[in-house]
């Protein structure tokens, strides 16, 4: 196995309008580790997961995919986006297109993958997360939780080599929460490479092998749950567990 990080961050900033929202980030993910981001509401997580999937230029530093420089400008953006699977907060799901389709445009339109081969892959998929039978359903006949599980198959149908999870449990209702946490855990068993902006302290705990503290744009602390969670030593990272836990 290569020790190249699949993802890595090298001082990158990133400002909107003059105001730094992203200060000297640096970050290393590993193959098949998990890294989960924590901090207050506009502390930075959304932007930086934005600047991994180039959603997002950054004005300073590097970002490297598997090694490969990808902010590098002659880089194409699509042919990195194809290596990232992203699941946002809100599932996004095409509401005019049966589940089937909705996990399947993307491999057919943008990997070219002939359609019985898609659908075979996204039939697989939904399997493995237990929506084996909801193949043809139109997303508003599915709970909150399903179609969020149905968006983590979606981005796992490219076959990324990382997976982006931007606090993919906060618009579902308590009583969801843990069917898509339960995925997100299978993923961390097969060795999925990923990361995780999250406010869920204790699932935090649980599936990280990294956990990073970010306030205002500073990764302020970083190391294992244990030490993290255990024995923070920056005031403000102790003050923001004392609120949140
Ligand atoms: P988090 O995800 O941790 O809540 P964000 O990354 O969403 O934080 O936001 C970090 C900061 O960047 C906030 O101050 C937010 O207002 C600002 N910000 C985010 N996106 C934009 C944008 N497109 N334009 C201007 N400011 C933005
Ligand atoms: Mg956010």
């Amino acid at each position: 196995m290569s020790d190249t990080p699949v993802l890595r961050l090298e001082s990158v900033r990133k400002t909107f309008g003059g105001s730094v929202v992203l200060r000297d980030v640096g970050l290393a993910v590993p193959p098949h580790t998990v890294t989960v981001l924590i901090g207050a509401s506009g502390s930075g997580k959304s932007t930086l997961l934005r600047c991994v999937n180039l959603l997002e230029e950054i004005d300073d530093g590097a970002i490297f995919l598997d090694g490969e420089e990808i902010t590098d400008p002659h880089v194409d953006p699509d042919s990195v986006r194809r290596r990232i699977g992203v699941v946002f907060q809100a599932y996004n799901l095409f509401p005019h297109m049966t589940v089937l389709d909705n996990i399947t445009l993307a491999p057919r339109r943008v990997h070219k993958v002939p359609r019985a081969e898609a659908e075979d892959r996204a039939r697989e998929l939904l399997a493995r997360l237990g929506l084996a039978e909801k193949a043809g359903e139109y997303p508003d006949r599915l709970s909150g939780g399903q179609q969020q599980r149905v968006a983590i198959v979606r981005a796992l149908a490219g076959q990324p080599r990382l997976l982006l999870l931007d606090e993919i449990t906060a618009a579902l209702d308590p009583e969801l929460v843990g069917e898509v946490l339960g995925v997100v855990r299978d993923l961390k068993s097969q060795g999925m490479t990923m990361v995780i902006a999250t406010h869920e302290m204790a699932f935090a705990r649980e599936v990280a092998d990294q956990v990073c503290f970010l306030d205002r744009g500073v990764v302020l602390e970083r190391g294992t749950p244990g030490e993290v969670f255990g024995s923070p030593t920056a005031v403000r990272t102790q003050q923001f567990l004392r609120r949140i836990v």
